[in-house]
């Protein structure tokens, strides 16, 4: 099996050297990540000038663009054969609820979903990062339960680990996307040059968390994994919106 791995953090986080290593294991690994922690930049893809890029002293690639500008590169060009998989990660801190949307973790994994291939987005859920391990062994575990089990129609999981040792993760349970309540204030500052400066602030706390939800799981001390789709339409609103414009 050939596994394309990327993350958000940049190609030196502690997080993806882990994940690539463990992955190696199970099939051959490249690796292409951004050049700096990228997190929150979405899918975005960087249009306005070229991208390079370039290998590092441990095989990594990586590259000065987006995450999604990572695995768009590897799938169009930079890696052949293609791989079977793409795993991300393994990124500091949650992806869950609204994050998603933002979370270039979960845009790197997309970009590899987008182009028809199981793709895997991997996140410790917490910044503090101290059991890296247990995250390690899980998406191991679920690389491993992909070859045995092999899907026929490409995957799109979000996967979020709790920050506690392997032997207290009391299992893994299939999950839907809860909601954060709205940010937290910007914060105002004030540059050296006397211009008022706007830094955006934390996301909100966990709103929509009932059981079911990713929040739930990660806080019960369970891993979350939530299939995704990239499908934005609002099917039920289409006879209401049909209706709408009638008038
Ligand atoms: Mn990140």
């Amino acid at each position: 099996m050939r596994i394309l791995v990327s993350n958000d953090d940049g190609y030196f986080s502690p997080g993806i050297a882990l994940l690539a290593e463990r992955l190696g294991a199970l099939g051959t690994v490249t690796v292409v990540a951004p050049e700096r922690d990228r997190s929150g930049a979405s899918n975005s893809l960087t249009l306005d000038r070229p991208l390079t890029v370039r290998l590092a002293a441990n095989g990594f690639r990586y590259v000065n663009g987006t995450p999604t500008d990572c695995v768009h590169l590897a799938l169009t060009g930079l890696v052949d054969p293609l791989p079977d998989l793409v795993v991300a990660g393994i990124n500091f801190g949650a992806n869950m609820g609204d994050d998603t949307i933002y979370s270039g973790t979960v845009a790197a994994a997309t970009e590899g979903y987008l182009f028809g291939i199981s793709s895997v987005a991997v996140s410790l859920a917490s910044k503090a990062g101290r059991h890296l391990e247990t995250a390690a062994a899980i998406a191991v575990g679920l690389v491993e339960r992909y070859t045995r089990f092999p899907i026929t129609a490409p995957l799109l999981l979000n996967v979020n680990v709790p920050d506690i040792p392997l032997s207290e993760v009391g299992g893994i349970e299939a999950t839907r996307l809860g909601r954060r309540h709205k940010a937290e204030p910007v914060v105002q500052m004030r540059t050296p040059r006397g211009e008022t400066a706007y830094w955006i602030g934390a996301a909100g706390d966990a709103q929509d968390a009932g059981p079911g939800t990713d929040f739930h799981a990660v806080g019960a001390g369970r891993v979350s994994v939530t299939p995704l789709q990239v499908d934005l339409s609002l099917h039920q609103q289409l006879p209401l919106l049909r209706e709408w414009l009638a008038k």
